[in-house]
Formats: structure tokens, sequence, C-alpha cells
């Protein structure tokens, strides 16, 4: 099974606009190197960070980037885990109540991590990346969002509107048109819209019940509003899932017009994720079923104008992912793919990751530990990890494979100090035997993704994945 999904002449040596956005859906490359693999929003993955990492640690890092002769901006995370309802096939770090109260106990600790985080940096320090996850941002009401980010601007200095990016997660079964008005005037200026799927029997079996008007409401509305960016989540594999169901899904996804779309693999995982146990298992599609589903997803939003960005993400050609790809400045980090230069994440919240220098940091995962740690006026941080020079080439590499679908041989050498193809000879051979299968070309400076391999560029990524190869259980979904 082997469809074009946007042909284009033979790659010319340097890769042109179209080279880099075209992808070929091979079936059969698909199903025989499918395999569990991460989506790399970080290397290493989170599962490798170690207790070791303390507040100390953390401090170190940052008091070297902040020393450094021109600091990178900084990118803040907020993870707001509230939600109202429960969706089965959820596998984000989320409480499901109705107690507001919570809310209002946790923005309260949210405030004194702010504090606690903003003493650490110079005073005015600059954002120019902002992100509220979940969870479901909009859980916490209008009042307690606006003492949010007057409490953020009152310590960072917030890049003017042009040249931030300040997004926000939106479930529309939360949201009325005067509280997408409102987030504008907040200062937001990207909206992420969870769908997942529009039809009826799925959305009952996922428990998400969620019309196309509340949908197209909420766009409209963030239209109108000046947002500048749509983003639209979709699902495949979720049950009750069919070829003709998801197409339909797929026309009124089109109908809208959004400038990105996600489009993520469901990985039915019930026994790390417990809210999958809900989900029968014989409703799910087959994987010929769900593979199919992919094609034509693939398809039809790549004939519909939509340039392939990698790893689960589709954009319009001139939405800014799009153009930064071409532009070879495109980076991708803990919420996916972004515009910005690498800034330096503070992550705020349960859970939340964040990426100072060649560090990572992670709070711990439940209310409990986050809230005692604070109490002590300490930093909820209960994992990290320092990268040694061995992380940082390979984070590097992936990165570019993931960002560029490209490694430049030279470039790598000259920054990280190695000898490409003495340093990787594991690896190359590996990679040999995809380049067999048409994955990917190699040549004296460069190694280039075709369009062929582009839909299982994690495949590539593993390849360079040190932490992977120790690893005996699979933790990940599917890379499909
Ligand atoms: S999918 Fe989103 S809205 Fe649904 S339970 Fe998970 S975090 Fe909450």
């Amino acid at each position: 099974m082997q469809s074009h999904a946007d042909p284009s002449p033979p790659p010319p040596e340097t890769p042109s606009a179209e080279t880099l956005q075209t992808v070929i859906f091979d079936g059969e490359l698909i199903r025989r190197l499918d395999r569990p693999g991460p989506r790399y929003t970080s290397y290493p993955t989170a599962n490798h960070f170690s207790g070791d990492f303390n507040e100390q640690a953390y401090q170190d890092c940052v008091v070297q980037e902040e020393e450094a002769p021109q600091p990178r901006d900084l990118s803040l995370y907020f993870h707001i885990p509230f939600c109202a309802h429960l969706c089965f096939y959820c596998a984000c770090n989320k409480i499901v109540t109705r107690n507001r109260d919570k809310a209002a106990k946790y923005l309260d600790y949210l405030l004194r991590e702010l504090d606690l985080q903003s003493l650490r940096f110079k005073a005015g320090r600059r954002v120019s990346q902002l992100h509220w996850g979940g969870g479901t941002p909009t859980y916490l009401d209008r009042e307690q969002m606006a003492v949010l980010m007057k409490a953020i601007r009152n310590r960072f200095s917030l890049a003017d509107d042009e040249q931030g990016e300040y997004s926000i997660e939106v479930d529309p079964r939360t949201v009325d048109r005067e509280t997408v008005e409102f987030l504008r005037s907040l200062g937001f200026n990207r909206v992420s819209i969870g769908v997942q799927d529009f039809d009826p029997q799925v959305q009952k079996k996922v428990h998400r019940i969620q019309s196309e008007e509340e949908t197209l409401r909420v766009v409209e509305t963030a239209r109108q509003s000046g947002f500048r960016s749509i983003n639209l989540d979709l699902i495949y594999g979720l049950p009750a899932q069919s070829v003709e169901s998801f197409e339909r899904t797929l026309d009124q996804i089109l109908a809208i017009d959004p400038d990105r779309i996600a489009l993520y693999n469901y990985a039915h995982l019930p026994n790390l994720f417990r809210p999958q146990q809900k989900i029968d298992a014989r409703d799910l599609p087959p994987p010929e079923t769900k593979l199919e589903i992919l094609r034509c997803a693939v398809v039809k939003l790549t004939r519909a104008g939509y340039h392939y960005i990698g790893m689960d993400h589709f954009a319009r050609a001139n939405d800014a992912l799009a153009v930064a790809q071409r532009e070879n400045r495109l980076h991708r980090n803990f919420q996916g793919y972004s515009t910005h230069p690498e800034c330096n994440l503070i992550g705020f919240g349960i859970s939340a990751i964040g990426m100072m220098g060649a560090s990572y940091s992670q709070n711990f995962r439940t209310l409990d530990p986050y809230y005692q740690r604070i109490d002590q006026n300490r930093l909820p941080i209960f994992r990290g990890i320092v990268l040694a020079p061995d992380d940082r080439l390979r984070r590097a590499l992936i990165h570019s494979l993931a960002c560029q679908f490209r490694i430049s041989i030279p470039e790598i050498e000259e920054c990280h100090g190695i000898r490409f193809k003495a340093y990787f000879q594991d690896e190359l051979r590996e990679l040999a035997e995809l380049e067999a299968l048409g994955l990917l070309s190699m040549e004296d400076r460069e190694i280039r993704v075709t369009p062929k391999g582009r839909l299982l560029v994690r495949n590539l990524c593993m390849i360079f994945d040190r932490y992977l190869k120790r690893e005996r259980i699979p933790q990940y979904s599917r890379v499909i």
C-alpha cells in the first residue's frame, strides 16, 4: 500500500521548500517498522531523569545560564491539571474534579512557586514564550486566570504581542465566547483546541461529547478576537473509528481551516493509564484499519495544502511553523514544535518539566508533595538530569532529524568536536539498513530523511537514543 500524498520531482542537492514538505505514505514500510518509541520532546526522555538532581543542581544551572553574556529568552509553562470530565483515552497528568476549591488552592501554590522561581532570575527577564496546558487551563475561572497572568507579568517581562508566542489549550466544552475574548485580552495569541473526533459514536465511546458547533464557536471567536494561530488536535485509532467516519471528521476539520493540525496516534496502554481501562479493546479499529485511517488522513491533509512538519504535526504552508522549517529555524520542546530559538524553559505546577541550559528538571507529579515542598519554601523539583557531552550531541542530532529531516555532518562535528563516522559507527550501520529500505539517504556531508522516511522519523531518532538501547520494557506508544 503506497500512496504519494504530495508527489514531487527527485530531491535536488539542497532541499527546496517542496521537498522539505513532501511526505510519502508507504504502508508496507510502516507496518514493518512500527514499534514503540518516544516523541522526543526532550532527550534524554523524562523517564531517564534522576532523583539525585535537586534544587541546588537546578540553581547551579540557573546561575550558569544567567551569567552568560547574552542569556537566552525564557519560556514559561504552567500546568493546570484539573478537568471537569474524564476522557477515557487520556494519558495526561490530570485531576478530574467538580470541586472548584481545589483549583483555588492550586492557584495559590502556583503563585508561590512563581515567587520562588522568579527570585532566581534577574529582574525583568524577557519571556518570549508562554504556554498554559493541562488538564484544562480554562478550568480556572476568569478572575483566577487574570490573577495568574498579572502575577506572571509582574515578575517577568513578556515580549510584545508581535514577538511573543503565548498559547493556551482550550476545551470548547468549558468556554463561552466571552471567555475566548477574555483570553485574547489577557495576551494569549495562539490557541490549541482539543477535538479528537467529531463522530458521535466515537465521542460516546471515549466519553467526550463535544459538538461541532461548540468547536466552531471557539474557532470563530478566536479568529474574530485576533488570535494569530489556531491548532486543532485529532486522534486516530480511537474506539468505533472507521476509515469512513474519520474521513467525515477530517472533512469537517478542513472546512474549519485551522492553521495547524496535530494528528496523534491513540496508544492503548491501559496498564499505564487507568482511564483507558474504560475502553473496551474490542472496539478499537484493527491495525489494518488504523493504518488506512492514517493513510487517508495524510493524503487528505496534504492535498488540502497542509505541510507535514514532522512527528504528528501538520501546518498550512504560510503558517509560521512551515516557514520556520523551510528556513531551518524550527525547534522542538516540551510543547511540541516551535518557531522560537531555544529558550530556557521554566515549568510550573505538578509534573511540569523545565529545561535550563544543558539540564532538565521535573516537578512532583502529585499535589501533596508539590504543596509540601512549596510550604518549605523550596522548589518542588523531584527529578532531573544534567546532560553529559554525549547527551548534548545526541540531543542535537535528534532535534535536527525531528525539525529539519536532515543531519549536517560538518555542523555536528564542528559544534561537538567529534569525528562523526568514527563516533557513530554502530548507528551508521543501523542507518544503512534503513537506507536500503528507502527511509533516508546518506552522503559524505549529510544524512537526509526521504519523503518515505518522514512518517517514521521517530525510528531514525531512536537509533541515536543511547538510553533506549538499555531499556527492556517498552513504555512508549507505537511510532504510528
Ligand atoms: S484529554 Fe484533556 S480534557 Fe480530557 S481528561 Fe485528559 S486532560 Fe482532561
